[in-house]
């Protein structure tokens, strides 16, 4: 087997709550996932968020990952460590004439949208709710100049009817539904650097994954829309596409996903309970893997 052959997978969380069983599942499955093909798993932090990263959550992650009985090569990649990278990927996707500052708040967006449901014809919906309305789209350059240099914060949005048309016809392999046709205008104009931090979850996860030589891409169902952006910013970027597989979701007692926001039980209180690691191993290996 050449080194091109192997697989590499890897774990990505956010470091902005303790982990729960839903992600002690994406773990293991992607830790499956390669040991079964002799291959490599990797692990990424997904620090980007200055508000909602914290450094005991971080701590939690590698702790709960080796209770688990998880190894990964070391070091972890820290997105936070890595800004440089992104903002070489902004540059150059600026240099493809893709971007465009956008200085809408959240605020003045839902009063466009709103405004618009008296015409409801006019609101789009892509996966994650209505479409940004394409406001700061059509300022002229001296407005975005003007508004700038006053200090005014800025995201930077992708002009993605733009983007889509520049990268032409694009598909990804998903190993469990075959070759899919990337659809990246069902997101609109993403952001892909906010105002608080000069980057965005679609921009650093595509850079990682091919910086980090990641093959097979092994993550939630609830992600698999976002794979049309990501499979998008390679194309533009010149980056590897990985191979895609995204497994269904754990739930709780009432059906809804374990989520950190419904208190879904942490792995840490799962384990002073008396859970044993090897019970939950044991739930991740029932999957089967084709
Ligand atoms: N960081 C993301 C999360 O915690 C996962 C990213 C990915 O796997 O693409 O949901």
């Amino acid at each position: 087997m050449t080194d091109t052959d192997t697989v590499v997978t890897r774990f990505a969380p956010s470091p902005t709550g303790y982990l729960h069983l839903g992600h002690a599942y994406a773990a293991l499955f992607a830790h499956r996932c390669a040991r079964e093909a002799n291959g490599r798993f990797l692990l990424r932090i997904e620090d980007i968020d200055p508000g909602r990263c914290r450094p005991e959550f971080e701590a939690a992650i590698y702790e709960d990952l080796e209770w688990l009985g998880l190894d990964w090569e070391r070091p972890a990649r820290r997105q936070s460590d890595c800004m440089d990278d992104f903002e070489a990927a902004l540059d150059r996707l600026n240099r493809l004439g893709v971007l465009y500052p956008c200085f809408c708040t959240r605020a003045e967006i839902q009063a466009e949208i709103a405004a618009a449901h008296g015409a409801p014809h006019l609101v789009a919906h892509g996966p994650d709710g209505p479409l940004y309305p394409g406001t700061c789209r059509a300022l002229s350059d001296g407005e975005r100049e003007s508004r700038a240099q006053a200090g005014e914060p800025f995201a930077l949005r992708i002009d993605m009817a733009r983007a889509a048309a520049l990268a032409g016809p694009l598909h990804w392999q998903d190993r469990d539904r075959g070759e899919i046709r990337a659809e990246p205008r069902i997101f609109g104009d993403v952001v892909l650097a906010r105002k608080d931090t000069p980057a965005s979850y679609h921009l650093c996860v595509t850079v990682d994954d091919h910086i980090q030589g990641v093959t097979l891409v092994t993550r939630g169902e609830d992600l698999f829309p976002a794979t049309h952006v990501h499979r998008l910013l390679q194309a533009l970027l010149g980056l590897n596409t990985p191979q895609y597989r995204h497994h269904g979701l754990l739930t709780g007692p009432d059906g809804r996903r374990l989520a950190k926001r419904d208190k879904a039980k942490t792995l840490r209180a799962l384990r002073a309970e008396g859970l044993h690691p090897a019970t939950v191993r044991a739930m991740a290996e029932m999957t089967e893997l084709v």
